[in-house]
């Protein structure tokens, strides 16, 4: 054992879901054709000026008391100097020494144990454009340049890679419940810097190195684990760390020195001379800290101690807002919470999951659920054909009811009829008939099939269990 402990830092920039950009009205939007959503400002042409975004300020502030940061009631814009091809005004409106908000912190549960990692800061600033490698050169799309950026610092209270994740994973809950982020790691619109230095017990923290645009958990955990290993190494090996700026290469899983460390007087900041100082009243704090919704830790206290569900669905349950939506929605509508938690988990899980992205569509409502759950309660459909009309309401508003008589899946409840059906199913299959009285119980479900073939599926399960079995009694 080398007995030296990682101390881990993050920076984790978050973009925004606004409508439109930070200083200019372009569409805030992933995955359009590359430089289609740009204007004068924020493609850098010279002589333009920015104008703020309010949704911005209010996201950021949102976020900020949904974690328990002390809002500042004045806070100001600077600009931070860089020239790089993604950049076009050749520096970034960013906030320096007055962020939107200070302080806050953020609970884990790793290995059973509860943590608190505390943040530093999240300041408000703008995305850059994305440079797209090819075989022709490097391009570049705009796209994102203006995009508003939360930048969340946090305190350097992270010892391992699980706990770094854990706190990604909390805090990106958390951004998704308040509304003000999708989070989404596949579309970059959730990325990490790693500061990682390691010591010995009871001695001062070592060199850090920073690990730059970590763009998935997996990514995160790796990258960590990696640096964990190298810097152990060249202390083992009597070296020294060397306070650099790092990339992780995802394909090799291996990290490399890109340059030395830039410190804040590198860039030069100063005040943005286009941009008034962002002032917030009292009320207008109060205003957004009373839009905040209920997180999803709120919701799993609920889940449990109020509706009496088991840990493992509550977690379920608020994986996403969209399906602690539709739960909620549901249970509202009059449904019970265990059997719509059963049938969200299931059926709308899986429907709703999306190949290849990290979040879930949820293509009904609260109340066409708590419906649809009614009929099968009430016997009108079973399970099965359930399954037929959420796939014909999914993404409409038509009621379940009118797609089950669409669908032409009303249940026979009634029992004379079925009766009638079961005797002539059993006079045409006499050597099975037969076997039962025989004592064998197995050809039971023989018969119920050959009823369900018969109507379709549409015979209430239960019914025809119990009739087959009179009629063979007889
Ligand atoms: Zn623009």
């Amino acid at each position: 054992m080398s007995g030296y402990v990682p101390t881990i830092g993050l920076e984790v920039h978050c973009e925004l879901k606004t409508e439109t950009k930070l200083f200019c009205s372009c569409r805030n939007k992933f995955g359009s054709e590359p430089n289609t959503n740009t204007c004068p400002v924020c493609a850098g042409h010279p002589g333009v000026l920015p104008v703020l975004n309010r949704k911005a300020v209010e996201y950021t502030v949102r976020a900020g008391c949904a974690i328990g940061c002390k809002i500042s009631r004045y806070s100001k814009w600077d600009r931070k100097n860089y020239f790089y091809p993604d950049l076009p005004k050749a520096w970034q409106t960013s906030q320096y020494d007055l962020p939107l908000c200070t302080g806050g912190e953020v609970k884990i549960t790793v290995g059973g144990e509860e943590k608190t990692v505390r943040l530093n800061r999240i300041h408000l600033e703008e995305d850059a454009g994305k440079l797209v490698h090819g075989a022709g050169g490097t391009a570049v799309d705009y796209n994102r340049c203006g995009v508003p950026l939360m930048e969340c610092v946090t305190e350097p209270d992270m010892h391992s890679a699980d706990e770094a994740v854990a706190f990604l994973e909390e805090l990106a809950s958390v951004f998704r419940f308040a509304g003000v982020s999708d989070c989404r790691m596949q579309e970059g619109s959730i990325r990490a810097d790693v500061n990682l230095s390691m010591s010995r017990p009871g001695e001062p923290l070592g060199t850090r190195t920073e690990t730059k645009n970590l763009n998935s958990f997996r990514s995160v955990r790796r990258a960590i684990e990696a640096e964990i290993r190298r810097q152990t190494e060249v202390l083992e090996s009597g070296g020294k760390v060397v306070q650099e700026t790092r990339r992780f290469d995802d394909a090799t899983g291996e990290g490399y020195g890109m340059r030395g460390k830039e410190d804040a007087q590198d860039y030069r900041y100063f005040p943005e001379p286009d941009l008034m100082p962002v002032v917030l009243s009292d009320d207008d704090v109060g205003r957004i800290r009373a839009s905040l919704p209920e997180l999803a830790r709120d919701r799993r206290k609920r889940y449990t101690e109020r509706l009496g569900l088991p840990a493992y669905d509550a977690e379920q349950l608020t994986c996403d807002p969209a399906v602690a939506e539709l739960f909620d929605g549901a249970v509202n509508a009059g449904a019970n919470a265990k059997k719509a938690a059963n049938y969200v988990m299931s059926e709308i899980m899986r429907k709703g999951k999306t190949a290849g992205e990290d979040g879930i569509i949820v293509g009904i409502s609260g109340t066409q659920l708590a419906e649809l759950l009614a009929l099968v309660d009430k016997g009108e459909i079973n399970l099965v054909s359930s399954r037929d009309v959420l796939d014909r309401i999914w993404l409409t508003d038509e009621t379940p009811s009118a797609a089950v008589d669409a669908l032409g899946l009303r249940q026979n409840n009634d029992e004379g009829e079925i009766e009638k059906l079961v005797r002539d199913i059993v006079a045409a299959n006499p050597g099975p008939a037969d076997d039962f009285r025989k004592g064998n119980e197995k050809v039971l479900s023989f018969f119920v099939g050959q009823l369900m073939k018969a109507t379709k599926g549409k015979t209430n399960p239960k019914i025809a269990g119990e009739l087959v079995r009179k009629v063979l009694s007889e």
